[in-house]
């Protein structure tokens, strides 16, 4: 049985319908359920099939009770025989005449593969939905308490990906370029080449005690946040036992949790420092 979302208001239009032998390609945001989109939800009260990452949480899966749930797990890193594998078994179910929903954990557009797939789909005639989502490296520093942009520090974010599709630290990415250029990091699968994404940055002239936050399983009940340094990133993950997946922010934007944590604020705590920029007025005056 499916069954569209019954809402007070949606998009010029009504809300649209999964129809047989459409894919939608969806993003599921970083973890906490209630950080899906409308659309999201709207399809995944349709689909008959729900084809899912190792990103997404399984919480996520019971807004789609009367789907079949079929997982598709791939770590990061790996060839791509196995993405191929996935992107013609959604040609096949749609092909079937199934409504596919294809889930994918935060925006299916940003170090998602979500383009490969969406382009083989329709290289193959099947039609496709994109329903963006919150991205880990946007949402889950939100989460941790840091905005990814703060007037006071940055006006431009760079994304980057730790990984190459050989697995390796990006061999084809300019670090010293990047070191100069950016002025907050924001980088995704950084985990496993932590050692030498720091060393290349701090090669590059960043400075050691320039700020970092690692938030692992940002948005879960699992949420862990650790506060520190580039000179000392390496050593104090090591140290933490954090494990991916896991977003690394670098840059002073990170000092702003001192004040954000709405998480620990919450839970009871005071914040640290109001004026962790050390602007010595008030935030609402420029
Ligand atoms: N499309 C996803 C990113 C996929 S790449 C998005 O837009 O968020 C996988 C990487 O995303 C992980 O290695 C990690 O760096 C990051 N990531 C995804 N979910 C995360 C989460 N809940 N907490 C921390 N990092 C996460």
């Amino acid at each position: 049985m499916s069954e569209s979302l019954t809402l007070p208001a949606g998009p010029v239009g009504g809300w649209p319908e999964l129809q047989p032998g459409w894919v939608w390609l969806c993003g599921a945001g970083p973890g906490d359920p209630g950080l899906l989109t409308l659309h999201a939800v709207n399809g995944l009260r349709q689909a008959d099939v729900v084809i899912y990452d190792a990103l997404v949480q399984e919480d996520v899966l019971s807004w789609a009770p009367q789907a079949e749930h079929i997982y598709a797990g791939k770590r990061g890193g790996k060839p791509s025989a196995k993405q191929r594998d996935i992107s013609l078994r959604l040609v096949e179910l749609a092909q079937e005449g199934k409504r596919v929903l294809r889930l994918k954990g935060g925006d299916p557009f940003v170090f998602g593969r979500g383009g490969e797939e969406a382009q083989t789909l329709i290289q193959h005639g099947v039609p496709v939905r994109i329903i963006p989502g919150i991205s880990a490296g946007i949402g889950g520093l939100a989460y941790a308490g840091i905005p990814v942009t703060h007037r006071d520090v940055n006006q431009s974010v760079t994304f980057v990906t730790g990984h190459d599709q050989s697995g390796n630290t990006p061999g084809s990415l300019n670090w010293k370029a990047i070191a100069e250029g950016a002025q907050v990091l924001v980088i995704y699968m950084g985990m496993k080449h932590v050692a030498q994404i720091a060393g290349a940055l701090l090669d590059a002239g960043r400075p050691a005690d320039e700020p970092v936050a690692v938030v692992s399983q940002a948005t879960t009940p699992d949420q862990k946040v650790l506060e520190t340094t580039l000179g000392r990133m390496v050593e104090d993950i090591a140290g933490s036992g954090m494990e991916p997946p896991a977003i690394l922010c670098i840059g002073r934007s990170v000092l702003m949790r001192q004040v954000l944590d709405w998480q620990g604020l919450a839970a009871g705590e005071a914040p640290r420092n109001l004026d962790p920029l050390g602007r010595g007025r008030p935030a609402e005056v420029s």
